[in-house]
């Protein structure tokens, strides 16, 4: 999978993405991830990208121009699945929308600054607007790097084995169930028995049991889903 992530702050995004599971991810040639400065498509012999909003509104506004030739200079090479705009007004990333992303071949990740972008970009050059929750970041930068993040780690092959993907919260609208590692006990704080007793039957259905009663405590929202 190729993802192109167009931002006025890469420096941002660059190191972050070397580190752990996505440099790896990166190494072994699963995820092709390209980081464009939108300075780069400026025409302005400074680089400049932004302008004053008209209105009379305070804050700068992405301009579209760089932002159609950044786009149409990746639209050249290759066809893209998706050309995706992080917006605090988005759809609601979930692990849904992980999940089917990372099924795509090629998508492009545009993150706005300062006041925003010019909204003819959202209504003519995107086909996707995400949005990571219900507050407001400085750009979508960090937007871009979880969206990235969250589908990388799903590429087959990722993470060591494929059932540990598939066994994470929010699969089948499930909280994932309490795990533990040794010492089986720690100052009398003991590890389930279950765990131990070495039957895997047993150890499943306790899992999906203790899945099914933390969502019913924490998050009953996603059974009704
Ligand atoms: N004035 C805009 C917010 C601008 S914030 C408004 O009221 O909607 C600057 C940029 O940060 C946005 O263009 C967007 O790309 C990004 N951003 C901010 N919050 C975000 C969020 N919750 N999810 C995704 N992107 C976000």
């Amino acid at each position: 999978m190729r993802i192109d992530i167009i931002s006025v702050l890469p420096e941002m995004l660059i190191e972050p993405m070397k580190a752990s599971i996505l440099g790896r991810v990166q190494k072994k040639g699963l995820l092709e991830l390209h980081i464009h400065n939108l300075r780069d498509f400026s025409t302005d012999k400074w680089g400049k990208v932004d302008d004053y909003p008209f209105g009379g509104e305070a804050g700068m506004v992405l301009a579209i121009e760089p932002i159609e030739r950044a786009i149409n200079s990746l639209k050249a090479e290759r066809h893209y699945d998706e050309v995706i705009f992080t917006s605090p007004d988005g759809e609601t990333f979930k692990q849904t929308t992980a999940n089917s992303l990372s099924l795509m071949e090629n998508i492009i990740i545009l993150c706005g600054h300062y006041k925003g972008i010019d909204y003819r970009v959202r209504e003519h050059l995107i086909t996707r607007e995400i949005s990571i929750g219900d507050y407001v970041l400085t750009g979508g930068e960090l937007a871009a790097a979880i969206i990235t993040d969250a589908v990388a780690r799903l590429l087959p092959g990722a993470i060591g084995d494929a059932e540990s993907a598939l066994s994470d919260t929010f699969q089948d609208n499930l909280l994932a169930p309490p795990i533990y590692t040794r010492p089986a006990n720690y100052k009398g704080w003991e590890v389930p028995e279950v765990l131990l007793s070495g039957n895997q039957a047993k150890i499943d259905e306790w899992k999906l049991q203790q899945s099914l009663k933390r969502t019913e405590e924490l998050r009953p929202d996603l059974l009704e889903e």
